[in-house]
């Protein structure tokens, strides 16, 4: 058996685990320590080291480590190894590949959007297993994804490609923290349904308190899950047309609102689009609750197959 150690970064905490190659989590082997948005470099470091001291101090004896896995929120920047979180502000250009090769030693490090690594855990081992044009989406405190298209991981340019959190959905101009209007984010997160609920006089306070009023069947709550799924929907369909997509699997706290948010999402697309290839994608709860971003992490070690950016070498012909 191979293992690898996988770490999930993102706006409140880091999660590590080791995982191995069947995509299981090693039992015992979880790990989290906070990071947050006060947090200094000095004190995420330190989260950091703790979180990656205990996942190595869990590597079995005579167990092979094939490297590290690192799923990041966004934007970050593959090619430099560096991350900037948009809720961690003192992380800005941070040398994230750098610092955990400093302490890891001579094994693979490997980072990815955080997106990314829920498409790969879902088509390895989740949701989308036998599909080869999948998206993967957390919808929670903010909206993320990552994309795998002919069965590979598709990156772009940096490594931010599938953050379909931050395009813009018609009919709404709602404004977003990346400095655009009307992107996903800023309409169908968890936060973002609640603020929209309590300007419409709604008094609860979080995605859990809505779910609630949703079952109950306050007005105002059953129009801000539908109005969560109706931008959802036409997101999905959006990237559906430019990427032709099998299916999306969903996870993340505010997926859980209520069964129906995946009707609605389901409904709007097939509202959307007279398009077969449109109207086709499947979108599917995640089966992974929340071992995915690690799982994911694994995946970029101990499926490297699938992941572009690997250098091509093309072989100059001569002109004769
Ligand atoms: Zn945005």
């Amino acid at each position: 058996m191979t293992v690898a150690v996988a770490i999930d970064f993102g706006g409140t905490k880091i999660d590590g685990a080791l995982v191995d190659d069947a995509g299981r989590l090693l039992p015992g082997s979880r790990v989290r320590r906070p990071t947050g948005g006060s947090a200094s470099v000095a004190a995420l470091e330190a989260s950091l080291d703790a979180v990656l001291a205990e996942v190595i101090r869990g590597v079995p004896v005579g167990e092979y480590l094939v490297g590290a896995g690192i799923g990041c929120a966004g934007p970050v920047d593959v090619v430099g190894g560096t991350v900037s979180p948009l809720n961690v502000p003192a992380w800005i250009d941070y040398p994230l590949v750098d610092h955990i090769t400093s302490v890891l030693g001579d094994v693979p490090v490997t980072l990815r959007l955080d997106g990314l690594c829920i498409a790969l855990a879902e088509h390895w081992v989740g949701a989308t297993r036998g599909y080869d044009n999948v998206m993967g989406m957390i919808v929670s405190t903010g909206i993320g994804g990552g994309l795998i298209l002919n069965g590979q991981a598709i990156s772009g340019s940096s490594g931010n490609a599938g953050h379909i959190g931050h395009i813009e959905v018609g009919g709404f101009d709602d404004p977003c923290a990346c400095g655009g209007t009307g992107c996903v984010e800023a309409i169908a997160s968890g936060p973002s349904s609640v603020a929209w609920a309590r300007s419409r006089g709604w008094v609860g306070e979080t995605g859990e308190q809505l779910s609630v009023a949703y079952r109950a069947g306050d007005v105002i709550a059953v129009a801000a899950v539908e109005r969560a799924g109706r931008a959802l929907g036409r997101a999905i369909a959006s990237a559906t047309a430019l990427n032709d997509l099998d299916v999306v699997a969903i996870g993340g706290g505010f997926s859980h609102v209520t069964p129906d948010l995946f009707t609605i999402i389901r409904n709007t697309i097939r509202s959307r689009s007279r398009f077969e290839f449109v109207k086709k994608v499947l979108v599917l709860p995640s089966a992974l609750s929340g071992d995915g971003p690690l799982i994911g992490a694994a995946a970029l070690v101990l499926q490297p197959h699938r992941l572009t950016h690997q250098p091509i070498t093309i072989p100059l012909m001569e002109v004769p």
